[in-house]
Formats: C-alpha cells, sequence, structure tokens
C-alpha cells in the first residue's frame, strides 16, 4: 500500500521539503506523530534545489544561516565562505537530509493541487496532480515565500527562437554561456548575482533594467578561522541570541557583513556636512551608506544617502551615460530588501557588458532573435529572466486550498493576505503556514524564523492532543486586529512609502493587492508575542 493510500489517516501532512519542511519531519518524528512531506522537486532543499542560477548564494552570515536543532550538526558542519554559495548551501541540506533520514518521509516529483477540509470527520484531503490523495488531522504549508518564479507576460516570448531560463527554476546541469549573446531582463538579487557571473563567460550580455536597485558590498571572503571557531564555542547563545534579534542574527556575527550583522549605525547623516560625505565616499565607498543611523524612518536623511549612493556610482562605472542608467531614483534607500553585491557596477566596465535603461523606452515585444524596446532591437542567443517570484502568497494560492464550508483560501485572501500571527487563518482549522504573511518571515534570517514556527506548530500539536481537543483556528476578530496590526506598524516607514514597488508589497505582480505581508517588529518580538500567546492557552484561536 503507497503511503498516500493508507487506510488510518496520518497525523501531519507537511507540503514543501526546503528548509522548513526538512525540519519539520525531524521536530514532528520527535514526538512520535506519523507524517508524510509531500515535494515538487526531485529532491531536497527548496530554494537551493531551484534556484542554481551562476552567483546564487546568501546574504546572510552562513554559520547563522543554518540550522539550530542540533549541536552535533552545527559542530560538524564547516561551511568555506562568510556567505556561502548555493552548490555549499544545496550539500548542507543533502549533508542533513542524510544524517537525519529525513528522506524516508517525503514524497518527491508530487505537487499538491488540492487542500479540502473534511468538516464531517476533521480531516484534512490533499491531492497531487499524479491523482494521490492523502488525509491527515493536520496540514502544514512549508511551501516557501519565494518558490514559485514570476515570468511576466511580454508579447511574442514564445516566438523567441534562443534558449530561455529563468534564475528561479535553473537547471540543474547548468548552462554554459560560452560564445552566447546572453539578454538578461532583471536587476534584483538575482540579477544583481547573476550578471558579474555570466559576464564573465558571455560573449556579450546585455542587462535590460527596469528599475536600479540599491546594493551594499557583500564583502565576502573565505570563512575567518578566529570567527568560525568563536562561533562553535558559543553556539547555544547564539541560537539564543538570534529568537531575540531583529533580524535572527546574533551580535556575535557584527562587523562580518551581510544583513544583520553590519557593524551597528552611529552616526546620523543629517549631522554630517557635505564635505563629511564625500570624505566617507572616498573612505568606504558604498559601505558608508551602513554607519547612517537615520535613514529608514526620516525621508530628508534617506534623501541624502541616496545622493551619495549616486555619486558613488558614477565614481565605480566609468562611461557616464551607462552611470546615470544605473542610478536608482525615485524611490527611498531600504524600501526594497538591500541586495548585498559582488563587483556588480565594475561590471559595467567590461567591454562585453551593456546595459539598456529601460526608463528611457521600455520593452515593447521579444522577437525570434531577441527583444524589441522603444530604443532598438537587441539580438540575443540566451534570454534570462531575473524577475523573482509571485512572492509569500503564490505557492499557497496555486493550490485550491478550502476551509470550513467549502471557502476557498482565494476568497479569504481576495483584498490580501489575512492571517493571524502569519501562522493560520480563521476557517481553515489545524492548518498552519511557516514563515506565512504575517509574520517576520522574508524580513528575517529565514532558517531561524523556520525553526520557531515549526516549534511552535509542534508544541501546539502535543497541546491539543493533550488536551484530547480536535482542531484549532483563530477568531475572525484575533486574526482582523492581528492584520491591522502588522500594517500599522509598516506604515510611515520606507518600506511602505508610495513610491516604492517590491514585492514586500505584491506591487511586483500585476493585480495582485498591494499590501505590506511581512511582520516589521522583529524576530525577537514576534517571537514573544507567540510564546505570551500559547503560554495564555492559545490566546485568540479556537479550539475545539
Ligand atoms: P523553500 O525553500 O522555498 O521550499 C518550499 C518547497 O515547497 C519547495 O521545494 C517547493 O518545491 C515546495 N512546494 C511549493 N508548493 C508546492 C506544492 N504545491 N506541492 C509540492 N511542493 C511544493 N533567506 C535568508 O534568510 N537568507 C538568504 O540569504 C536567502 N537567500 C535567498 C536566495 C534566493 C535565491 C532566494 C530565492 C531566497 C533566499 N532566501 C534567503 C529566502 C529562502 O527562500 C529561505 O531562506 C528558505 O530557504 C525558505 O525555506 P522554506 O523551506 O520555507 O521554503
Ligand atoms: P526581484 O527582487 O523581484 O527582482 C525582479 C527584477 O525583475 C526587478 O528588477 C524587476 O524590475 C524586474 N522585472 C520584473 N518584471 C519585469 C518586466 N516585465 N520588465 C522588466 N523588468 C522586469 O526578484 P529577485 O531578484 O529574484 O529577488 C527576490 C528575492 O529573493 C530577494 O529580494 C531576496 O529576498 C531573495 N533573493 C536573495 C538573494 C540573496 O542575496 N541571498 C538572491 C536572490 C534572491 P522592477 O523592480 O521594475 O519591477
Amino acid at each position: 500500500m503507497s503511503s498516500s493510500e493508507r487506510a488510518e489517516p496520518l497525523d501531519v501532512v507537511v507540503v514543501g521539503a526546503g528548509f522548513a519542511g526538512m525540519y519539520a519531519i525531524w521536530k514532528l518524528r520527535q514526538t512520535g506523530l506519523n507524517l508524510r512531506v509531500i515535494e515538487a522537486a526531485s529532491d531536497v532543499g527548496g530554494t537551493w534545489y531551484w534556484n542554481r542560477y551562476p552567483g546564487a548564494r546568501c546574504d546572510i552570515t552562513s554559520m547563522e544561516y543554518s540550522y539550530g536543532f542540533s549541536e552535533e550538526l552545527q559542530q560538524d558542519w564547516e561551511w568555506t565562505e562568510i556567505m556561502a554559495a548555493q552548490p555549499e548551501i544545496l550539500s548542507y541540506a543533502n549533508h542533513v537530509a542524510d544524517r537525519f533520514a529525513l528522506r524516508d518521509h517525503i514524497d518527491f516529483n508530487t505537487r499538491v493541487t488540492g487542500v479540502h477540509y473534511l468538516e464531517e470527520n476533521s480531516l484534512w484531503e490533499i491531492t497531487t496532480d499524479a491523482g494521490q490523495r492523502y488525509r491527515a488531522r493536520y496540514c502544514i504549508m512549508a511551501t516557501g515565500c519565494l518558490s514559485v518564479p514570476n515570468t511576466p507576460v511580454i508579447e511574442g516570448q514564445d516566438e523567441f527562437a534562443g534558449k530561455t531560463y529563468h534564475t528561479g527554476n535553473w537547471p540543474a546541469e547548468g548552462v554554459d554561456f560560452t560564445g552566447k549573446t546572453v539578454g538578461i531582463i532583471g536587476t534584483g538579487s538575482s540579477g544583481v548575482q547573476s550578471i558579474p557571473v555570466i559576464a564573465r563567460q558571455a560573449k556579450h550580455l546585455t542587462v535590460l533594467q527596469r528599475t536600479p536597485n540599491y546594493n551594499l558590498p557583500a564583502n565576502n571572503a573565505p570563512l575567518p578561522d578566529e570567527y568560525r571557531s568563536r562561533i562553535k564555542r558559543n553556539y547555544k547563545e547564539v541560537r539564543k541570541a538570534q529568537r531575540h534579534a531583529q533580524i535572527g542574527v546574533s551580535e556575535f556575527s557584527r562587523g562580518l557583513g551581510g544583513l544583520g550583522s553590519n557593524a551597528e549605525p552611529k552616526e546620523s547623516i543629517l549631522q554630517t556636512s557635505p564635505e563629511d560625505r564625500v570624505r566617507a565616499l572616498d573612505e568606504l565607498g558604498f559601505e558608508a551608506l551602513r554607519q547612517y543611523n537615520d535613514l529608514a524612518l526620516n525621508p530628508q536623511a534617506n534623501e541624502l544617502a541616496c545622493d551619495m549612493y549616486r555619486e558613488q556610482v558614477r565614481r565605480v562605472v566609468n562611461d557616464p551615460e551607462t552611470a546615470e542608467g544605473l542610478m536608482p531614483r525615485d524611490y527611498a534607500f531600504g524600501c526594497k530588501r538591500p541586495v548585498i553585491d559582488i563587483g556588480y557596477y565594475e561590471t559595467f566596465n567590461r567591454h562585453n557588458v551593456s546595459l539598456v535603461d529601460l526608463r528611457r523606452g521600455g520593452i515593447e515585444r521579444i522577437t525570434s532573435t531577441g527583444i524589441r524596446t522603444a530604443q532598438g532591437h537587441f539580438e540575443f542567443d540566451v534570454l534570462v529572466y531575473a524577475t523573482g517570484f509571485d512572492a509569500m502568497t503564490g505557492a499557497l494560492l496555486r493550490m485550491d486550498i478550502r476551509g470550513r464550508d467549502g471557502r476557498t483560501l482565494a476568497s479569504h485572501w481576495e483584498h490580501g493576505p489575512k492571517t493571524y500571527l502569519g501562522l493560520q487563518m480563521t476557517g481553515f482549522p489545524n492548518l498552519f503556514t511557516v514563515t506565512g504573511p504575517g509574520s517576520p518571515s522574508v524580513l528575517s534570517n529565514m532558517v531561524v524564523s523556520v525553526e520557531q514556527h515549526v516549534d511552535w506548530i509542534s508544541d501546539c500539536i502535543n497541546y491539543l492532543d493533550q488536551k484530547g481537543a480536535g482542531s484549532i483556528e483563530p477568531t475572525a476578530k484575533a486574526e482582523d486586529a492581528w492584520v491591522r496590526h502588522v500594517f500599522e506598524i509598516a506604515d510611515g516607514t520606507m518600506l511602505t512609502d508610495e513610491s516604492c514597488n517590491s514585492w514586500y508589497l505584491g506591487a511586483n505582480i500585476p493585480g495582485k493587492p498591494r499590501i505590506f505581508m511581512p511582520y516589521v517588529a522583529g524576530v525577537g518580538a514576534y517571537g514573544a508575542q507567540c510564546d505570551a500567546i500559547a503560554a495564555e492557552g492559545y490566546r485568540g484561536f479556537v479550539i475545539g
């Protein structure tokens, strides 16, 4: 009998075998729950399985962007760089799967298409693209926030005769760009990481850029021995500190580079003179922007930083017209996720790289040989989409999820995602989301947030089982209040500024409601609320 056809329902079905689904296996197995994980890919790793584009790497120091659940694992595993590249992170995921025998619980190459609540027996029925059916008391969506690649609809795109790739679904065998003319659309994190690497191989690379980003230098390097041993000596404290930190990176990594590990910014840019700022750029380049503490909330301070940024682009990029084209304007520094780059601007000084600034005339259509823009036609052998993801809600809304009374998640979220704590939705009992909208999620070191969510869910299931309770779901009142709270604390920051068209707001997907989705109060403040709510007998939830 296949796992999906067993007579007895499972305790838990988990959808997704990225870092969240993998940890869910380890954690829930400890408590004796019987579970299956369903994964569309042929192996574990999630993000790091799919995003194999050249230059892919994490933007948080790997000693911290890694699991904390096993002291032996964190002592044994050796990272080679401060911020590991994708192949190393995928090896780590494979190592974890082997070491803890996780694959035994996973059905690979299987995509979940339907998730329906059977009210009469309080079970979830999960159906797949291969026609399998699973039933379980609980369903955990570990489907990822950045797991649905977004390919914009552009007229003529099917006519292109060359090869087309998306950074978020890169072929496992890699792509050889040698001797090829390549066009790339998109200059977010994926574009900025891949452009310098593709440029080193391709005959010619044309970057089609609609919105230039604000980038900061990665400062990546081989992992310093002193740092490695300091972290390993203190891993228990590091993991504890992560759970109390703003973005889930501890003070043990201060000064190392990468998100969350900058030195504490001490200076107010508003207190500096024009001469001070020129001197700062002379001494530190783009790095100078990391030292100011008033950019996030003060628009005037932010504008001064943007001026400094543009001046530094001018200094690094030789051709004045290209430099002008690469300068971000009209939106605030910090409203989008900062892009961590390695040699991005220098790449535009290469003879085989050119920029098409689409602000001067956009894409009209894709032809059989390239892309026609208002500025002319550009020919390519290969076209790369680095055009991002239908983030945070995309994977959930692509499944047909139906809760009580057959109500779809799509209708519950018609005007934007509504959750309580980013963990549950009203009307969808016993269905949990890991790093869902309304939790710190993509604003955090996500391995930390994944572990915190899975721990909370596991404790919640144990609590219900001990009480002999059959179901849990948030009250409509608690859900509404949480949605308001998430919105209110983001309001007034650069993140929700009108000029900002970030994927945090869903603004990258035509027709998606413009709502700020993650929770900005930080990992520490959020975790404290989750713990308090559980300690008060799951305040705001109805236990049936
Ligand atoms: P994922 O890794 O996305 O895994 C979700 C899994 O669910 C996927 O394998 C997918 O195939 C599967 N799935 C989805 N829908 C279905 C379905 N219907 N049926 C079956 N299976 C399904 N975060 C950081 O904190 N630091 C970083 O440096 C960082 N770098 C990143 C770099 C890139 C290129 C990208 C795209 C994201 C990055 N992130 C980073 C975010 C990253 O997504 C998380 O850190 C983390 O890997 C998420 O793990 P997850 O298990 O929650 O989701
Ligand atoms: P992204 O930030 O959404 O960037 C997508 C890019 O494609 C943008 O430049 C966008 O331009 C452009 N684009 C989209 N549609 C277009 C169209 N029709 N015409 C022209 N340009 C178009 O996506 P991403 O770069 O894949 O990054 C998404 C997130 O994944 C990151 O923010 C980060 O959280 C994570 N990530 C992290 C890393 C890392 O450093 N560790 C690496 C990759 C990804 P507009 O801005 O004008 O829309």
